[in-house]
């Protein structure tokens, strides 16, 4: 069996892995490459390199597989071969078919308001491959194999491709239903994480299925995102508790996170409760996830990941105004949140800016996306509360310790990040 990195040894994203034997291949992650994290590259770019991929070592058994919904390791979906088969959770299936539902939605609004307008047909045109290109994502989702996260206490089922065995491991990270690879063929084992965590509401799974499963590993691929921090990250919980403490301080309080984190959104949600303030949301996407966790997580979580907000219109603003809030809200909705904030005195609204910190520290980060600067850039008050979606140090040593594989693979780390 052969294992070949093309992409994720020295850079963080762009993940993709691939394991063959004499008949049969699978790829583990298809990413695209983030922002300041290796070659910055044109749509045309992507397509040609994972063609070129897909026209060497070519075997009879062919599939890829995803960990989970991050652009960095499933952005480049759209190009892979139509006659390749596609594996992914359920989740992150149903989390990129919102996503990429709403942009269509909005892409097909934007055509029809550029028909009428007086366009140049250079604006017209991008309006109209950005609608196709959605609309494309869409299609090729519904095509997508995929497979249901497995009950508690319950084996995993594996998928055959050809001679290579895979089977897919619940994950704790920063996004919903990601998975760990058990990958067997040739009488060798590997154990593929992903990115995961411990320190999440779901990461107490790792340890335990690591223990049962992830025996007689001859390579363990692991993320080492965080090799080159030493601290130790603190727990989704305590994030929480930080949260309900600053909430309680504040009559209007904001908060940037992302939609597809149910352990973040839980930890606000919590937050919220214990500092008796009703949350809203103000976008579709935001309002789509959450009801998409409360359907599949709600009942067994106990509630916990069961989310009731309302999606906010100008309605509520006199409630609002009487009662306070806690407003959940993506990068992308800064022109609404400036909306209701010139309707709210500055001395008693926070921000409290719960995403990575990269997003408004890195300039090359902030030139693909400026809305987090922004949107911080918009409060007089801003705190800081969040925790990493991926392992520490500790916990990447503990996972080695634990598995004990005669080799170790980093992926997923920044070049110069040693073990
Ligand atoms: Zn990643
Ligand atoms: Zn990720």
């Amino acid at each position: 069996m052969n294992i070949k990195i093309h992409r994720g040894l020295d850079q963080i994203g762009g993940c993709i892995t691939e394991i063959s034997t004499d008949t049969s291949r699978v790829f583990i992650d298809f990413g695209q490459n983030l922002p300041e994290c290796g070659e910055q590259t044109t749509p045309e770019d992507d397509e040609q390199m994972v063609l070129a991929i897909f026209s060497q070592n070519k075997k009879q058994h062919e599939a890829v597989f995803y960990t989970h919904g991050h652009e960095d390791h499933v952005g480049l979906f759209e190009y892979i071969p139509d006659k390749v088969p596609q594996y992914m959770s359920e989740g992150t299936m149903k989390l990129l078919s919102i996503k990429y539902g709403l942009l269509s939605e909005g892409a097909s609004l934007k055509v029809n308001e550029l028909r009428k307008q007086n366009c140049t047909s250079e604006e017209y045109d991008d309006a109209v491959s950005s609608l196709k290109k959605a609309e494309n994502k869409c299609k090729l989702l519904k095509r997508m194999c995929i497979w249901k996260r497995t009950a508690p206490r319950k084996v995993p089922k594996s998928i055959l491709v050809g001679d290579i065995k895979v089977t897919p491991f619940f994950n704790c990270h920063s996004i919903y239903d990601s998975h760990m690879f058990l990958i067997e063929a040739d009488g060798k084992r590997i154990w593929h994480t992903g990115d995961y965590r411990e320190h999440g509401y779901m990461g107490k799974g790792l340890i335990p299925t690591l223990k049962r499963y992830a025996t007689h590993i001859d390579t363990l691929i692991t993320e080492g995102t965080m090799l080159k921090r030493e601290d130790k990250c603190i727990h989704e919980r305590d994030v929480s508790g930080k949260m309900a403490h600053v909430m309680r301080a504040f009559k209007y309080v904001f908060v940037l996170a992302s939609a597809t984190d149910i352990e973040r959104l839980a930890a606000i949600k919590e937050a919220a409760n214990a500092a008796g303030k009703r949350m809203y949301v103000c976008s579709k996407f935001m309002k789509q996830t959450m009801s998409f966790f409360t359907e599949q997580e709600g009942e067994i979580s106990h509630g916990l990941f069961a989310f009731r907000p309302k999606l906010y219109n100008q309605r509520f603003l006199n409630g609002i105004k009487r009662n306070g809030m806690v407003m959940i809200a993506g990068a992308s909705q800064k022109d609404r949140l400036q909306e209701l904030l010139k309707e709210l005195p500055q001395e008693e609204t926070l921000l409290i800016y719960s995403s990575w910190d990269g997003y408004y520290r890195n300039p090359e980060q902030v030139k693909a996306n400026p809305f987090y600067k922004e949107i911080r850039e918009m409060f007089h008050n801003v705190v800081d509360l969040h925790t990493s979606g991926h392992a520490d140090r500790g916990t990447i040593e503990n996972v080695i310790k634990m598995v004990n594989p005669k080799e170790v693979i980093c992926i997923h780390k920044e070049a110069d990040a040693e073990l």
